[in-house]
């Protein structure tokens, strides 16, 4: 394998979340102890959920928890920028991209173009619930002719593109957390590609990108474990080369539930505005769910680049400690 190139993709729906703020962590380190390039894409394509200088805040608090990005987003003299030669980097800029492989897709026929509306669609789901099945597309639009589904586009009928899994089909990867991973695609949906307003859904653009971008390992949260055998499909589909994949545990409060507003603070935010030292934050922070090998608690930047592997990362959910980060914290 050439150069190592990995992402963090946040989308800006608000403040870093302390669980963002370890994986951005996590993929920092795993960068820089293999001289790699990290790169910071802002995945904006849910537009329902954008916030309004939520770019700006993620960007400014990356920078002041000390993890450096070489590509992508950037903020210079209060602005945002973008450095590369894979760019555009914010996911909204490249509509065009998106739409370009969606029309391979469906020319290809690993794709079909759907027209259910959504009062159909809760039926569905409804009568599925109620016979106790997990809820999924029906496959009502599969059949319908590539001719008739041109003809109803120019009429002015309103579309979703959908991804044509092939039926009863195992997808397997490899996980260098979770070891091998075998899903059967009659376990997962025919998943929207691109929606009615014409932005692509995150599984397309996330597939697109990492591909364009050159990203060679996907390390995020293991929240997105079940939409990977979808992307790996894609790639399939495209020929593409498949990245490695680390899907790290969630990050948990003592009680063992994932981390909520409602039970303190979250953000990146709260702990910088409550005086934590950005040394202190991310030197905990990587030892919720990562262990160096010689057990050492109190480290800097550089020794945790150095010592950092996934192999000692832990499968299972790390707690989130705050009498334990007051500790780390009072180290700094
Ligand atoms: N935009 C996704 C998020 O905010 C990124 C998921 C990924 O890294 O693929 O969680």
């Amino acid at each position: 394998m050439g150069e190592f190139r990995l992402r963090f993709a946040p989308s800006p729906t608000g403040y870093l979340h302390i669980g963002g703020l370890r994986t951005a962590l996590y993929n920092h380190l795993f960068t820089k102890h293999n001289n790699g390039k990290f790169i910071l894409r802002i995945e904006d394509t849910d537009q329902t959920r954008f916030v309004e200088g939520a770019v700006e805040n993620l960007i400014d608090s990356l920078n002041w928890s000390g993890i450096e990005h070489d590509e992508g987003v950037f903020i210079e003299d209060g602005k945002i920028v973008e450095k590369g030669e894979y760019g555009p980097y914010i996911q909204s800029k490249r509509l065009d991209i998106y739409k370009k492989y969606v029309d391979e897709l469906v020319e290809k026929g690993h794709a079909y173009y759907c027209f259910c509306s959504k009062e159909r669609l809760d039926s569905v789901r409804e009568e599925q619930k109620i016979k106790g099945l997990v809820p999924k597309y029906d496959g009502f639009c599969r059949n319908v002719s590539l001719e008739e589904a041109k003809e109803r586009i120019q009429n002015g009928e309103k579309y979703v593109v959908r991804l044509k899994l092939p039926r009863s089909q195992d997808i397997k990867f490899h996980d260098l957390v979770r070891g091998d991973i075998t899903i059967n695609t009659d376990d997962i949906d025919d998943q929207v590609l691109l929606k009615s307003d014409g932005y692509p859904t995150y599984h397309m653009a996330v597939v697109v990108d990492d591909h364009l971008m050159k990203i060679t390992h996907i390390v995020r949260g293991e929240e997105w474990l079940p939409s990977t055998p979808k992307h790996i499909y894609l790639y399939e589909v495209f020929g593409w080369e498949k990245p490695t994949y680390v899907h790290l545990p969630t990050v948990l409060n003592k009680e063992r539930k994932k981390l909520s507003k409602r039970h303190g603070d979250v953000s990146v935010e709260d702990f910088r505005t409550k005086g934590y030292l950005p040394e202190g934050l991310v030197n905990y922070l990587a030892l919720v769910g990562w262990t160096p090998e010689d057990n050492q608690e109190i480290l800097s930047m550089d020794e945790m680049i150095e010592k950092f592997s996934f192999e000692r990362v832990a499968k299972t959910g790390g707690i989130f400690d705050k009498d334990k980060l007051d500790w780390v914290n009072g180290h700094y």
